[in-house]
């Protein structure tokens, strides 16, 4: 009797699912992610949180109609680069800048660890339905789960814990988020590790150059971890900015190389073995940002929308304006010599993507003053300045992210994919600063006005 109760609950609540209203989304133009031509009046079919019809497509009856006439639908935005055990301030990065006094490390992360939906909300409401974690506490794994079942969170892919060439000390007393590759047998168990957890990648951070005192020792430690990777079919995410340890990371096997090369031009032989490896290159070049304007006490939110910010966040942002001045060096060089950086990181963005590397839109979001949710704006904006078109920057923020996550079920509007999308009150193809314009965002099938989403 019991059983045949449990059978009928399970039949019931299936019920509605299989009969679900369809929604469609009428009148709008869509750019679909995959870097086709706009459709102009459009329409969106969405059934059972996925996308049943786009472009030319009979609204089905007893569909709930959403009149969008004027405006622009493109997929949900996917950050292929965030933390999730950083907070967007100093206080999760004591390494950037020390206010540990006020700010416990310790009391920070567990309140990350607890409160991740505040950073998920930040997202949805800046248009943003996916994010890859590349790097922290082994609990983010844990968020993949529970946002994918969510139609109030982005989807999460996440790499926990990174495997670091230098001991770095950011951890807690009983927790990892950096594992050191002291040996080559510590590079296995820590991959043996991260794949064990069912990660989503195996990933490295690559801090050597071509005259490090043992550049021998640290190759074999790369390629001891790349090896378990590939054992686990885990993809190997590298962590390195210098060419000559961008090269040696591809011929390793990297898929994914997170932040630009930035200490000279790529060449050839790099963009050769990009191609060869199959590489994404997520160029993050907005994070330093960030850290110039921590250095020199001035928060300066120009252009980010920050009603989609949680109020802690927010309060510990302007708080950068109040704290004591740092103590040595020179502001002035500082950002003179950041500004110069960024230049090439342009400059390599825009070789790389002319020469068929497939680029992702990544923030670093959870590094000081890199906030969760709204810094794809800036990131964006950056790439079209170094020359892509706003095509070229929504398919990199779209369909590339997606597919860097390694998901080929979210990322574009069409049948069949995850209902996943943004409705644009203008057209982000005009000028790329129009997808922080946000009417609508819709993850899973279930459609947010932008204000529903907000901190108000
Ligand atoms: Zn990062």
């Amino acid at each position: 009797m019991k059983r045949l109760a449990i059978l009928l609950a399970l039949a019931v609540a299936q019920t509605p699912l299989a009969a679900q209203r369809a929604t469609a989304l009428v009148g709008a133009t869509l750019i679909d992610g995959t870097g086709r031509a706009p459709v102009p009046a459009a329409t969106v079919v969405m059934r059972n949180g996925k996308i049943e019809c786009a472009g030319r497509c009979a609204v089905p009856a007893g569909a709930r109609r959403v009149d969008v006439r004027g405006k622009y639908v493109i997929p949900g935005l996917v950050d292929g680069h965030v933390h999730y055990s950083q907070t967007g301030w100093a206080d999760g990065r004591p390494d950037a800048l020390d206010v540990r006094d006020r700010f416990p490390y310790d009391s920070t992360i567990a309140a990350l660890e607890a409160h991740p939906e505040r950073f998920f909300r930040s997202h949805l409401c800046s248009g943003v339905t996916a994010t890859f974690d590349v790097g922290g506490y082994p609990w983010t794994w844990a968020l993949r789960q529970r946002a994918e079942r969510s139609t109030d969170a982005p989807h999460v892919a996440a790499a926990g814990p990174l495997l670091s060439t230098r001991d770095h000390w950011v951890n807690l007393p009983a927790q990892r988020q950096f594992v050191h590759l002291a040996s080559d047998s510590a590079a296995q168990a820590g991959a043996r590790m991260v794949a064990a957890y069912r990660s989503d990648a195996v990933k490295v951070w690559y801090l050597v150059g071509a005259s490090s005192p043992d550049t021998a020792g640290q190759k074999s430690l790369l390629r001891v971890a790349a090896r378990e990777a590939r054992r686990a079919g885990i993809p190997l995410i590298v962590h390195a900015t210098d060419l000559w340890a961008a090269k040696d990371a591809l011929r390793a096997g990297a898929r994914l190389l997170v932040h630009s090369v930035e200490d000279r031009p790529v060449d050839d032989e790099f963009l050769r073995l990009a191609r060869e490896a199959g590489a994404f290159y997520n160029p993050t070049l907005t994070v330093r940002e960030g850290y110039v304007q921590l250095r020199e006490r001035r928060f300066n939110p120009q252009g980010l929308p920050l009603e989609c910010v949680d109020p802690s966040t927010r309060r510990r942002a302007f708080l950068t304006d109040s704290l004591p001045p740092a103590r040595g060096g020179d502001n002035a060089a500082f950002r003179a010599r950041i500004a110069e950086g960024y230049r090439l990181m342009l400059a390599n963005l825009k070789r790389v993507h002319d020469a068929g590397i497939p680029v992702v839109m990544g923030t670093d979001a959870g590094n000081p003053l890199t906030l969760h949710g709204p810094s794809v704006y800036r990131e964006m904006i950056a790439m079209a300045s170094a020359g892509l078109t706003p095509m070229e920057v929504l398919v990199a923020s779209t369909r590339n992210g997606a597919r860097a996550m390694g998901r080929d079920d979210i990322g574009t509007v069409e049948r069949g994919k995850a209902a996943d999308l943004v409705v644009l009150e203008a057209n982000p193809l005009t000028n790329i600063s129009n997808v922080s314009r946000i009417s609508l965002v819709v993850r899973g099938g279930r459609v947010w006005t932008r204000r529903e989403l907000e901190y108000r």
